[in-house]
């Protein structure tokens, strides 16, 4: 015959309710780690609008965990790891089984491998048309914006301009000026002004104002970035710092901007800093750039759940620095970061989705395959265009 429980032993439950109805929200929030890991919904398939593609570069998966495992802890969750959808993407380039970032990119923007170090050209030097190009011609709204990284370095640029070699830094800027895309933030002013006027072009072109002169607003800091009036922005400055104040402004601004387009936009924006790190060693790096990655990404994830019609994808174009995580003995909060080697790697990299369609990216892809994805999403002409 079952026992009625003891008045004693139902008051600590009783406790526990009252606490639960009359808590704050942010204690409750702050203690059911439950909650704080709920993935983001896989939501029902709707026409795709807008795409926005996060790139840590050089982020591998232990990366992203030793970065979240110092921030949030080894049971805490960062917004990127709520996605609901998860892939994995090889990255071999077309004459190396390791990629480098311009060729990575590259396969990212036109859906075609090339030659490591190439700019969305072929291996045989022909032209790539990129999804930038394609998305522009459809009428769409584009960006493209580096955290720390030149405008001219190879993510960037691979979704905007074609050169056979990464380090052509001043053909790049002048193929900006033609590209039409709406957003361009990032480092290296220099690349863009006349040796005469403080930067490095021999050819004594000044690719600031004649981009000032097509209606682009020239920013030089977050408070200039965030004050820009117009539909066109070139950004000259660095978003990485040690709060994330500028990159979720950054990005607030670039969803503010691009949104007026009724038609939808492409965005594109990288991470420099898991690279950097993994090529130096340097954990510190990688665990502040991915966790400032992760703050961009979560602006992104709010945007994309209210509008229902936006595709986020966060990946990396290949894995830098063969990076191990080892335990720290019994009982640390943290990991022993071990890295295998100074470049990169062949390891496929993580692919998280969410948005409509996500579903689409499951499984193993190839890099080139993402492009195609996109690019069937977003119902783009001729892209990826035919070799
Ligand atoms: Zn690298």
């Amino acid at each position: 015959m079952p026992v009625a429980p003891k008045a004693c032993s139902r008051f600590p439950l009783i406790i526990a309710v009252l606490f639960l109805l009359f808590a704050p929200d942010s204690l409750l929030l702050a203690q059911s780690s439950g909650r704080r890991s709920a993935p983001y919904p896989v939501l029902p398939d709707a026409p795709v609008r807008n795409i926005m593609l996060f790139i840590g570069d050089g982020m591998g998966l232990a990366h992203l965990s030793a970065s979240r495992i110092n921030m949030e802890g080894p049971d805490g969750w960062f917004a990127i790891e709520r996605m609901p959808v998860t892939s994995l993407v090889r990255t071999n380039s077309a004459d190396d089984v390791v990629t480098e970032s311009a060729a990575a990119a590259t396969a990212y923007a036109t859906g075609h491998k090339t030659k490591n170090r190439m700019i969305s050209m072929s291996p045989d030097s022909a032209k790539l048309r990129t999804i930038v190009e394609a998305a522009r011609e459809k009428g769409l709204a584009t960006g493209l914006i580096t955290m720390g990284d030149n405008l001219t370095g190879a993510t960037p640029s691979a979704f905007a301009t074609h050169v056979p070699d990464r380090s052509m830094s001043e053909e790049i800027a002048s193929q900006y000026a033609l590209s039409g895309v709406d957003i361009l933030i990032g480092k290296g002013e220099k690349h863009f002004l006349p040796d005469t006027s403080g930067g490095v072009r021999k050819d004594k072109r000044n690719v600031v104002e004649e981009m000032k002169r097509k209606g682009y607003a020239v920013v030089r800091s977050i408070a200039e970035l965030e004050a820009a009036q117009g539909r066109k922005i070139l950004g000259f400055m660095s978003l990485e710092n040690n709060s994330d104040d500028k990159i979720v402004g950054a990005t607030r601004k670039a969803l503010q901007v691009l949104s007026k387009n009724k038609k939808g936009f492409f965005l594109m924006v990288e991470c420099p800093l898991p690279d950097h790190g993994g090529h130096s060693h340097d954990s510190s790096a990688i665990v502040a750039g991915i966790q400032q990655l992760d703050r961009a990404v979560e602006v992104a994830l709010e945007y994309a759940r209210k509008d229902k019609q936006t595709l986020v994808l966060v990946t990396a174009d290949h894995e830098t620095g063969g990076l191990a995580l080892a335990g720290a003995g019994k009982g640390a909060t943290t990991v022993n970061t071990l890295f295998s080697t100074g470049n990169h790697t062949a390891v496929p990299v993580p692919l998280f989705a969410f948005g409509p369609h996500a579903i689409r990216f499951t499984g193993m892809k190839d890099n080139t395959e993402v492009a195609s994805i996109c690019g069937d999403l977003l119902k783009l002409r001729k892209f990826p265009a035919k070799r």
